[in-house]
């Protein structure tokens, strides 16, 4: 059953390709995706993005990006190494009070497409601790570095989040640089990878938030910009966004 997962997965692409981000039907959403940022008097948003943060939690870091969300009412999604949950347990509560979303990133930052059983383990650890913390299952997956193998998809028990948008934020800082990199490339429905181990990631996607927020943009959970196209993510699909699979080897 497991074996046949990847072609399942690439079953979708056809449907999603007629059906496009913009045209997905409204009445699909549930209700608590919703509500958002636009007041019902305007338009509708010009499109939806999602940030996400790897290698979170980041203690003052992660907590001024949590400030700048919340005066925006901006949500994103965090994926968490498993080891530095242990003494920032309030500020990942914090993370899912606040309406963000919360992933797994493995325990160690491992990669995963080399790594066999011990990957799996570190995933199972993570996940378990963010049960613990959280409550809940299923959190979704970011691979450390987006390595990732055939088997790792067969085996996850959950969807598989890469990106389409890389900021490469950890190779070239600067937050005008990273600011220019989102600003020239982001369309509808794109999942940008950022870093909150970084005061200049931090303060490149809130100007970003300020700045596309000014042109119609809605910044949403992972699992939001999925409702809002009409996609139902599937565990063990390795997504770049919600109308694009990323295929491994
Ligand atoms: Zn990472």
């Amino acid at each position: 059953m497991k074996r046949n997962k990847t072609w399942l997965c690439l079953l979708l692409l056809p449907l999603l390709a007629l059906v496009g981000i913009r045209g997905a039907p409204r009445g699909a959403l549930p209700a608590q995706a919703a509500v958002s940022a636009v007041p019902a008097a305007q338009s509708a948003p010009a499109g939806y993005i999602a940030l996400t943060f790897d290698d979170s939690p980041n203690g003052a870091v992660t907590e001024r990006l949590l400030d700048g969300l919340a005066a925006r009412g901006a949500h994103v999604t965090f994926f968490l190494i498993g080891e530095q949950i242990e003494g920032q347990e309030a500020l990942v509560r914090r993370m899912a009070a606040e309406g963000h979303q919360v992933g797994n990133h493995t325990w160690t930052h491992r990669r995963l497409d080399t790594s066999g059983a011990v990957g799996a383990r570190e995933l199972r650890r993570t996940e378990e601790a963010l049960e613990r913390v959280l409550g809940g299952s299923g959190y979704w997956v970011r691979p450390p570095w987006g390595f990732a193998s055939a088997e790792t998809l067969r085996e996850a028990d959950a969807p598989l989040l890469y990106w389409s948008l890389d900021t490469e934020d950890w190779r070239l800082p600067g937050t005008e640089t990273v600011v220019r990199r989102i600003l020239d490339a982001a369309t509808d429905g794109d999942v940008v990878l950022l870093h909150d181990s970084y005061e200049d990631s931090v303060d490149a996607a809130l100007a970003v938030i300020d700045e596309l927020s000014a042109r119609g943009f809605a910044f949403v959970t992972a699992e939001e910009l999925f409702a809002r196209a009409g996609v139902a993510p599937e565990r063990g699909c390795l997504y770049c966004r919600p109308d694009r699979l990323r295929t491994v080897a």
